[in-house]
């Protein structure tokens, strides 16, 4: 039989990069914390007509990337392909809109697009988002960016720039999207497949594509400016959000090509990118989408949000990390037979009660066998039991780097882990 794979665009996270991950996840939840933004968990799948309607039927995620099927009730479901729909709906059912119209909430989980999977793209990827719901001020918008910047500068992440751009509102945005049609219908010929497909269907998505002929097309100096367009109520958030940002210190550039693939967005869209990554440079990106719950049968309720890329940033901090420590703390327990077994577990329980880190092998190997293990798991401190051990009531502790073995009680035994490894720095048992 043949071997079992991951489905394509899928992978398994394991060893050294699972710390990478949870230091992400806990700078994730200590940032929110201090911006006061609570936890939302919402469903992996969700009825199709919610991404249908929330992230837009002209879109690319909903017209090519979903994973979308029939259950067996005959219900529509799709996996989520990203989270702000998702959330909004939860908003809107819980009656939130009503009796807490305003909230800030985050998220942080997997997502699922059919796309062509490369080193940063994943058919099943994590975001983490957050979203602030209720909040028409731009200076919340500032918010969001800060919020976006000040978990990337925790991680440590350098070379980020932050582009944005304002798509106007229900006033302006129409207008643009004329103007753009007239210019793309003129030069259809230039543009690739892709792009002769959207000039209809969602034309602002040109103005991201990468191909060389298309963007010839946008270098045109006759190619109409977003920023040209805003109305003056969108000219005014702009210019507040972009004050606010100077005086954070968050350097910023306009990028009036930049778009973002979902329709609910208004006003305010931001990408954060890497100059690290090649093609996938995009660590984030977010912004308004005031039009977003109106889009699912409620009333109009402003929000701005952002997601970021998990996959992207631990390859951006897989490229920082340096090989330096890979020492574990705790002690690695060397039981010699069976007897040795569930002595050592019993002390596991001791060690628990103080905090201390501890692995044990149940391989029933030799003492070398044990060592050699230790070792390679970066484990300094060795408890062996064996047979003699157990007769005399001791335990035989081993310094891996001096090579030096004493033989303790447990009351010594503990004494000395215990001013030896420090409960804070314990790897196992967060
Ligand atoms: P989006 O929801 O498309 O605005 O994406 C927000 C962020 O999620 C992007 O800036 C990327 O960092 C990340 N992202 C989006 N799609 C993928 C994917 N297929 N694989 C990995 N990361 C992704």
């Amino acid at each position: 039989m043949s071997q079992l794979k991951v489905p394509k665009g899928t992978r398994d996270i394991l060893g050294r990069e699972i710390h990478l991950w949870r230091r992400i996840e806990e700078t994730v939840y200590s940032v929110a914390q201090l911006f006061g933004y609570q936890e939302i968990r919402t469903p992996i799948f969700e009825s199709t007509e919610l991404f249908a309607r929330g992230v837009g039927e002209g879109t690319d995620i909903v017209q090519k990337e979903m994973y979308t099927f029939l259950d067996k009730g005959g219900r529509s479901l799709t996996l989520r392909p990203e989270g702000t729909a998702p959330v909004m709906r939860a908003y809107l059912e819980q009656g939130f809109a009503v009796h807490e119209p305003r909230v800030k909430w985050f998220y942080l989980g997997p997502m699922f697009r059919y796309e062509r999977p490369q080193a940063g793209r994943m058919r099943q990827f994590h975001q983490f988002g957050f979203e602030a719901i209720g909040f028409e001020s731009p200076a919340c918008d500032a918010e969001i960016i800060l919020i976006a910047w000040t978990i990337y500068e925790e991680l440590g992440l350098k070379r980020l720039s932050l582009e944005i751009n304002s798509l106007g509102c229900n006033h302006c945005k129409p207008g643009y999207i004329e103007a753009l049609k007239n210019f793309f219908r003129d030069r259809s010929e230039e543009l690739c497949s892709n792009c002769k497909d959207r000039l209809e269907r969602n034309p602002l998505r040109i103005l991201d594509c990468k191909v060389e002929t298309c963007q010839t097309v946008l270098r045109s100096t006759a190619f109409p400016n977003l920023q040209d367009f805003l109305c003056e109520d969108c000219k005014k958030h702009q210019a507040e959000l972009l004050q606010t940002l100077t005086a954070l210190g968050i350097p910023f550039v306009i990028n009036p090509h930049l778009v973002r693939g979902l329709d609910y967005y208004t006003r305010t869209a931001f990408e954060v990118k890497t100059g690290e990554l090649g093609a996938q440079d995009a660590v984030g990106g977010g912004g308004r989408y005031d039009n977003l719950s109106q889009a699912l049968g409620g009333q109009r309720v402003p929000g701005v949000g952002f997601a970021a890329g998990m996959e992207r940033i631990v390859l951006l901090l897989q490229k920082e990390e340096t090989e330096t420590s890979s020492e574990r703390s705790g002690v690695y327990l060397a039981p010699l037979g069976k007897e040795g077994e569930r002595y050592l577990l019993v002390l596991s329980r001791v060690l628990l009660q103080h905090g201390i880190p501890f692995y044990t092998d149940f391989a029933d190997k030799t003492l070398k066998y044990h060592l050699k293990r230790a070792q390679k798991m970066g484990i300094r401190w060795v408890v062996i039991l064996g047979e003699e051990e157990i007769q005399k009531s001791v335990f035989l502790l081993k310094d891996m780097i001096s090579g030096e073995q004493i033989s303790l009680s447990q009351e010594g035994l503990l004494k000395k882990l215990q001013e030896e490894i420090s409960g804070a720095e314990n790897t196992y048992l967060r």
